[in-house]
């Protein structure tokens, strides 16, 4: 069974830095009203994903409330906008074959790329390995500056 609620449980609302960001989700949401598929809340949509060239493309269903901005060594260099999902809302739709997986540290995160133009579109945190994080960057029709960022603080793991 999908547990819609979880994710939002263990991200709340309190860490998300809405000032000096354009309107609020909920206005910008519903004033597009009927575009993509709607499924189990009224935010909550299909986005298609893909990298550059094509090769690796996905689907997600989210709630893109907030995107995450990390400042560990990988992700101050790599500069991606994540946003996570569980595993039931995410659908590889290429071949695993044409991503290259990178482990750095513990080894527990599992950062993917694509082999051919070298986009991350996706990778398994750390901190919780279990989910997906998706770089909302490559997910079409969303405009990724819009979207409130919630700092985390991948620096201080070990
Ligand atoms: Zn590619």
């Amino acid at each position: 069974m999908a547990q819609p609620g979880r994710l939002r449980s263990t991200v709340g609302t309190a860490g998300v830095a809405r000032g000096g960001l354009h309107g609020h989700a909920v206005d910008r949401w519903s004033s597009r009203g009927g575009e993509g598929a709607w499924t189990y809340g009224s935010h909550m949509r299909t986005y298609s994903g893909s990298c550059h060239c094509g090769r690796v493309r996905f689907e997600i269903d989210a709630e893109l409330d907030h995107v995450r901005v990390c400042d560990c060594s990988f992700c101050a260099k790599r500069g991606a906008l994540v946003h996570r999902v569980p595993p039931e809302r995410f659908r590889m739709l290429s071949e695993w074959s044409e991503l290259s997986l990178y482990e750095w540290n513990t080894k527990t995160a599992k950062h993917y790329f694509c082999k051919t133009c070298g986009v991350f579109p996706f990778h398994r945190p750390r901190t919780a390995p279990e989910l997906w994080g998706i770089n909302v960057r490559c997910l079409e029709g969303v405009d990724a500056s819009a979207i409130p960022i919630k700092y985390v603080h991948g620096s201080r793991l070990s």
